[in-house]
This record gives structure tokens, C-alpha cells and sequence, in this order.
């Protein structure tokens, strides 16, 4: 006889009326999480990185002097007019002196004299343009010859045009790059205020898993996850707790989390996030935090629990290693981003054409690991690494990117459009 069950909405389902899109999601993490106030004052080099914490305004014109761009002759534009020779096309110029980069010449150039100028240098006064050692032609008599193909100012660079005083080089929320730093040193500033680096505490849970190193008993797992999230959060500028492995028990899950929230400003857990009778993130955040929500359309990734437990952000992610790192990337370097002081930021994706099909139901965020290459055309087109489950870690590893199918997608023929998304895990 045939018959029908009532079935609960699962993540074998495209769509499920509890869990909220990946929009809305991002909103609600970005509500309830406020960039860290204290900042701290560092030795440039050590800013690299880091988000910068007040606005820098200069005190100094960079460069602080007209110097020449070039090796050659500083000379008074007004005397290439002068038709002193034969060929008025001709200028020449007694040459009475030299200027280099840190040493000037202080003795003003005259009508019909020039000085042998090096790059750098101050410009002489009586002087507004440089002619390139190259087009001007030395005589043996002191003098040089220069034609008449040539501008007014060439060849200087002028105070302040790179920095004028006063100018604000950079800004709160600025993520401090290696330009930064040689900009900073430019000004002659040696430290700077950045933003302190939000701690992160995060632990594994679960009975089945068994540290590296130790062998594998009937059913048992190494734990996996507290490495990806270490190379994770390696990448980015947070100081990081790692709390090991919790065992799936209300208690030891409850207390762990506390005393994460006490450590850190933001607290991960893998694992323990579903329905099962091992699962007790849940219960244990409502019990001692408050919850925001706990299912998200997105595949792999569904079960993953945002809210707060004390004064700390908590993320509980999924177990399967996959959706840890899918996960990872979508939510919770948009929050540590955000805890950093940095505005928000859309990551960059890039269109690239599918090799091949692509199954999906509308309704959800699908995102396939892929392998993406430049053709030959400077287009580029991805292929999937292969097994797609949410436990094949090998397809991150074999990957260099996320396809991302959109909820309205309903599949993906070959030669389809799709977007994908560069491994990046230094997005901040
Ligand atoms: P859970 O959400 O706890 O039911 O875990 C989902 C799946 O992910 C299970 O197959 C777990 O064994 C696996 N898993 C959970 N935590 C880890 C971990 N730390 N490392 C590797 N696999 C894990
Ligand atoms: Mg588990």
C-alpha cells in the first residue's frame, strides 16, 4: 500500500520555509556586530595589514622641493628664445656648476649659463626646466647646445605634487598596505594607530574526533576543521585561541562557550549545529546566549547558528569540513572584517563559462568547488574538481575557486555563464 509521511523541511530540500537567504543573513551579522573601538600604536612596519584607526593628515609637501626627474641641465626656459648662434634653431649654455640629489647648488643660474643637474636635485634657482643629459649635446669648450624641442618645466617635479601639506593620506577604516607604509615613511611618520586585532576563539566538536597523530578507532575521525579554520584565520590579522575539541554534551559544550565568550570577541564552534540527537550548540547558545538564526538557503552551509553569547559574537558553523570553509568565507570574514573596523566590501567575482553541466533546483545558494583557467583568449572558464559532497575536502583543496549558483538558478548547461569567486582568504 502506498502512503505519504510528513516530512520536516531538510537540506535535501531546495528550498525550506525556516531557513532565511544569505542576504539577509549577511544583515543580520552585520547588525549585531560593532567594530572594536581600542586601538594601539605600532611601528609602521608592524601596521602592515591592519586597519588604520584615525585619519593621517600630512604636515609636509612631498616632495618638499622642485627637484628634476632626470639627469641633465637645469636651465631658464626664457633662453632658448636667445638666437645666439648661426642656426637659431641652437641655443648653447655655459655650464657653471653641478647639483645632486641631497646636495644642491646654491649659486643662481644666470641668462646664457646652465647647471649639470642629477636626478633628485634641488632645482637651482633662476632655473624652471630640465633638458635630458640625452638631447642635449656637450662641447668640449664647458658649453652645451640644446634645440628648440622643448617645453616649459619639463622634466621637474614640483613641491607637493605627490602630498600637499594638509592633505589626509589615509583614513579610518584603511587597510594598511605595503604603498601605505612607504607613504607613511615618506611623511617621516614612524607609527601609526590601528585598530587592536579581534580575538577569535574557536574549538571542534564532536565524539567521533580523534587528534592528528593518534590512530583511528571503529568510527572515528580526525578532526579536520580546527585546521582549515587555523589556515583560515592565519591569513587574516586576528590573534586566534584554539580550544580544541569539545565532546558532544550539553555541559561541556555550555561551559566551553562560556568561557570562550570570555576570552575572545568572537567565538567559533564546528559541528553540532543540525538536528541530531548529538546536537547541542542550539540548546546551549539559547541557553546562555541569545540566537539570531540558525538555518541559512545556502548549500553546503545550511545549519549555521549566528548570535551573541555575553559581549562576543558566536558563529556556529556546520561540521562537514566543506561547508566550514564555504561557510567561513561567506559569514564570518564579512563579520571579522566588520569587528576590524573595515567598511564592507563586496568580494570580486568574475564570470566564467562552465565546461559542463551543472545540476541545481532553484531556491537556494549552490556553491560547487571549481577549477578555473584563462583560455587563450584571456576568458575564463571553470569546470567542477569532481565529487561535490559537503565532506569532500579534497574538492577545496583541488579547487581554486567557488562557483557560485544563485538562487534563481535552476542549472547549468556547457557553455552557460556563471559567477565565480577566487579563492581568497585574505579579503580584508
Ligand atoms: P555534525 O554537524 O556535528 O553532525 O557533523 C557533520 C559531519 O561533519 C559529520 O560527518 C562529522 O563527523 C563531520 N565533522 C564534524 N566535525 C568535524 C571535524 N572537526 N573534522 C572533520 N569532520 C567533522
Ligand atoms: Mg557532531
Amino acid at each position: 500500500m502506498k502512503g505519504t509521511i510528513n516530512h520536516t523541511p531538510s537540506c535535501a530540500d531546495p528550498t525550506d520555509p525556516n531557513s532565511i537567504s544569505v542576504a539577509q543573513a549577511l544583515s543580520q551579522i552585520a547588525s549585531n556586530t560593532k567594530a572594536l573601538q581600542q586601538s594601539e600604536l605600532l611601528p609602521i612596519r608592524d601596521c602592515l595589514n591592519r586597519i588604520c584607526s584615525q585619519p593621517i593628515r600630512s604636515t609636509i609637501n612631498v616632495p618638499g622641493h622642485a627637484n628634476s626627474a632626470m639627469d641633465g641641465y637645469a636651465i631658464a626656459f626664457s633662453d632658448l628664445q636667445r638666437a645666439d648662434s648661426q642656426d637659431s634653431q641652437i641655443t648653447t649654455f655655459k655650464e657653471i656648476g653641478c647639483a645632486f640629489a641631497g646636495r644642491a647648488f646654491d649659486t643662481a643660474c644666470e641668462s646664457g649659463q646652465c647647471i649639470r643637474i642629477m636626478t633628485g636635485a634641488v632645482m637651482p634657482d633662476g632655473c624652471d626646466t630640465i633638458i635630458m643629459q640625452e638631447q642635449a649635446e656637450q662641447r668640449d669648450d664647458g658649453f652645451i647646445a640644446v634645440d628648440s624641442n622643448h617645453r616649459l618645466g619639463e622634466n621637474v617635479r614640483y613641491a607637493g605634487e605627490d602630498i600637499k601639506q594638509d592633505e589626509v593620506i589615509l583614513n579610518s577604516g584603511d587597510k594598511i598596505g605595503p604603498a601605505d607604509l612607504g607613504v607613511l615613511a615618506s611623511l617621516g611618520i614612524g607609527e601609526l594607530n590601528v585598530f587592536r586585532k579581534p580575538i577569535v576563539a574557536f574549538m571542534s566538536t564532536g565524539d567521533e574526533l580523534v587528534s592528528i597523530n593518534k590512530t583511528l578507532g571503529k568510527g572515528q575521525i580526525h578532526d579536520s576543521n580546527r585546521y582549515t579554520l587555523y589556515g583560515m584565520l592565519a591569513q587574516l590579522e586576528v590573534d586566534m585561541i584554539d580550544l580544541g575539541v569539545i565532546q558532544d554534551d550539553f555541559d561541556s559544550i555550555r561551559s566551553a562557550l562560556l568561557d570562550a565568550a570570555q576570552k575572545a570577541d568572537l567565538v567559533i564552534t564546528t559541528g553540532g549545529v543540525s538536528v541530531g540527537q548529538a546536537d547541542f550548540i542550539k540548546t546551549a547558545l539559547e541557553d546562555i546566549g541569545q540566537p539570531e538564526f540558525w538555518k541559512i538557503a545556502i548549500k553546503p552551509g545550511r545549519p549555521l547558528t549566528f548570535g551573541k553569547i555575553q559581549e562576543s559574537l558566536f558563529i556556529g558553523l556546520p561540521g562537514n569540513p566543506v561547508a566550514v570553509m564555504v561557510t567561513f568565507n561567506h559569514f564570518v570574514i564579512p563579520a571579522i572584517r566588520q569587528l576590524s573596523g573595515a567598511p564592507p566590501t563586496k568580494v570580486p567575482v568574475v564570470r566564467a563559462t562552465s565546461t559542463e553541466k551543472m545540476r541545481k533546483r532553484a531556491g537556494r545558494l549552490e556553491i560547487q568547488r571549481g577549477i578555473a583557467s584563462l583560455s587563450e583568449h584571456g576568458q575564463w572558464q571553470v569546470s567542477k574538481t569532481g565529487k561535490q559532497g559537503s565532506g569532500i575536502l579534497t574538492s577545496m583543496s583541488r579547487g581554486n575557486c567557488f562557483i557560485l549558483l544563485h538562487e534563481d538558478n535552476d542549472g547549468v548547461e556547457p557553455g552557460d555563464q556563471v559567477e565565480i569567486q577566487l579563492f581568497d582568504w585574505s579579503q580584508i
